[in-house]
């Protein structure tokens, strides 16, 4: 993408009504634009991010099982009724009523939604284990939305819906989540904390909320510093084999990590001063099974082996890709901008003419331009007739992994000069050298 045709429209000044640094840096790039109250589009520059972020996802949404499907924004208030929650739901909730008076509303969550999808055509436990999950928006009137699209009131959540004969399945798809999302958050380049949850009523000690440590977060939490080294599966995993990734839930949930309204004092006093690691963090994940809380109510039931009606037992796992791409800002950025861990980056490389007109800088440019392209990289081809100090300030502030930079100097030398956003580290080489580096990255 040459830069002289993108809509890229960056911020010299600091936005005021931004509190913390990834919504300052979010508006700063021309990632997003705010709409009104908690509500922000996307443009260029953040929609690729995003769309990273989703892919993400889905790999390994797909690859413990789960099966996408997208279910509309706007439900049936009548789906609400049925299952109890309409009224209890409170304010939170976006009610709305169509031209013939019937009661709407704009989904804050899909529970509902799925299981009258699953009531519709499964019928008997052969069909099961069955997951189903979509990546859509959601509105919630937050009381107060806030930090950009950290906690707007429209956001988008990748929620999926286990569907299981009995308890002991309901786990198994709870532990292939699990599993999943500590991939999902590592392929991102987060280290991300499974931290007990509230169960209310359903009780037991399936909820686990993902968290990702940053002194901006809204949580207070508590967990042993050996969640820093645990380490997290490979793509190879299994996931058919229940018993090794039981094991893998296992480990990850021995150690004590919990958030302020699970604290647990005593358990916490146990641990050894230097192995407890107290701080802020933000919420990125949450799964919780809930057993048969909506399929009783909604009849959603299947055959058993033994011949008998099963109400199944269900689960739902939810992340939040719009707040994931500010969490992940949080996480890494220095004082000159944002820095994209490799996988989310929205380029791989900022290529910055500093003379354009100069024809040695163009011809090398160009060319460059084509070779990263063809070495399979996404290039952003700063092309534009800004002066060299603000072309550097923008590839910084945009936070691409890294710059190649071509000024008249190193061409008359046959050199251009590679910059590591994350690092700083700069070094001079061919131009043929450094698409052969860039190209040979993973
Ligand atoms: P929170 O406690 O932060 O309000 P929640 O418990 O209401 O979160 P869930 O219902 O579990 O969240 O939603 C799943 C995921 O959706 C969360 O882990 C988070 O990543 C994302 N999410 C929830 N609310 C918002 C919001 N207002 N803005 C952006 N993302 C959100
Ligand atoms: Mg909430």
């Amino acid at each position: 993408m040459r830069l002289s045709h993108y809509f890229l429209p960056i911020l010299k000044e600091n936005p005021r009504e931004a509190e913390i640094v990834s919504h300052r840096l979010m508006l700063r790039a021309g990632m997003i634009r705010q709409q009104g109250a908690g509500s922000f589009s996307w443009l260029p520059l953040g929609k690729r991010v995003l769309d990273k972020v989703n892919r993400i996802i889905r790999e390994e949404q797909d690859r413990a099982g789960g099966q996408e499907i997208i279910m509309p924004t706007i439900q049936s208030a009548d789906l609400w009724i049925e299952s109890g929650r309409y009224n209890d739901y409170g304010r939170e909730m976006l009610r709305i009523r169509d031209r013939q008076d019937r009661a709407m509303l704009y989904g804050p969550t899909n529970e509902e939604m799925v299981t009258d999808i699953f009531r519709g055509y499964v019928k008997s436990y052969k069909d099961l284990p069955l997951n189903l999950y979509h990546i859509q928006w959601k509105f919630r009137d937050e009381v107060r939305p806030r930090f950009g699209v950290m906690r707007s009131r429209e956001f988008l959540m990748k929620d999926a819906y286990s569907f299981d004969l009995d308890y002991e399945g309901a786990k198994a798809a709870y532990n292939r989540m699990f599993v999943a999302y500590l991939r999902t958050f590592a392929r991102m380049g987060l280290q991300a904390i499974p931290m007990r949850a509230e169960t209310g009523p359903i009780g037991g000690n399936l909820s686990h909320e993902f968290i990702i440590l940053a002194s901006t977060g809204e949580s207070e939490v508590f967990c042993h510093r050996r969640f820093l080294d645990l380490p997290v599966p490979g793509a190879d995993i299994d996931f058919s084999d229940d018993a090794a990734i039981a094991g893998v839930v296992d480990t990850w949930t021995e150690p004590y990590a919990a958030t302020d309204d699970m604290h647990d004092e005593a358990a916490w006093n146990a641990l050894a001063e230097a192995d407890r690691l107290s701080a802020r963090g933000i919420e990125v994940g949450h799964i919780f099974h809930f057993g048969t809380k909506y399929s009783e109510p909604m009849g959603a039931a299947v055959q058993g082996p033994d011949g008998k009606e099963h109400f199944v037992s269900m689960g739902s796992y939810g992340i939040g890709p719009t707040r994931l791409v500010a969490a992940i800002i949080e996480a890494s950025h220095d004082e000159a901008g944002i820095v994209w861990p490799a996988a989310i980056a929205p380029f791989d490389v900022a290529l910055v003419n500093m003379k354009v007109g100069d024809a040695a800088c163009d011809r090398v440019c160009a060319d460059l331009y084509d070779r990263l392209r063809a070495a399979g990289l996404d290039v952003l081809y700063d092309d534009t007739d800004q002066r060299a100090g603000g072309k550097f300030a923008t590839a910084d502030l945009i936070g691409l992994p890294f710059q190649v930079i071509v000024g008249p100097r190193g061409v008359a030398a046959g050199e251009v000069e590679l910059k590591d956003r994350a690092t700083g580290a700069r070094e001079s080489l061919s131009p043929e050298a450094a698409v052969a580096r860039l190209g040979a990255r993973p």
